[in-house]
């Protein structure tokens, strides 16, 4: 889509610190940080929001799970547990859909946010 930020970020029509890069998903900094660690994954494909998914998107959208939780351990984000049993670390996952979900940029995006080591 011509207009869209991120299929721009997508095509390397405008420059981000991009972290990850496969076939089907990108995933860079976001330029505003919430935290020490704020990633924006996002598939090449656009797609406006998650009220725009099919049942073809199944695949995708698992792989960006399973690619969100690579990339929290790679950014030291990872739910770990001390020798108490205690959970440490972790991290939110965050997809924003439309008006009333505080979406601001029309192509789908998971936000990963957390402290980091
Ligand atoms: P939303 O509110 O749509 O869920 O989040 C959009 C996010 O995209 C915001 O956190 C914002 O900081 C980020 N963002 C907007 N424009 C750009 C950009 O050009 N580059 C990067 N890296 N992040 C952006
Ligand atoms: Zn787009």
């Amino acid at each position: 889509m011509t207009d869209c930020i991120f299929c721009k970020i997508v095509a390397k029509q405008i420059p981000s610190s991009i972290v990850y890069e496969d076939d089907d998903l990108l995933a860079f900094k976001d330029i505003r940080p919430h935290a020490p660690v704020h990633l924006l994954l996002i598939p090449k494909q656009h797609i406006s929001h998650l009220s725009e998914v099919e049942p073809s998107h199944q695949a995708l959208l698992g792989k960006m799970l399973l690619t969100a939780s690579k990339l929290a351990k790679e950014f030291g984000c990872a739910v770990r547990q001390d020798a108490d049993g205690n959970y440490r670390g972790g991290y939110k996952t965050l997809i924003n859909s439309g008006p009333d979900g505080g979406q601001e940029v029309y192509h789908l995006h998971m936000h990963i946010i957390g402290q980091g080591e």
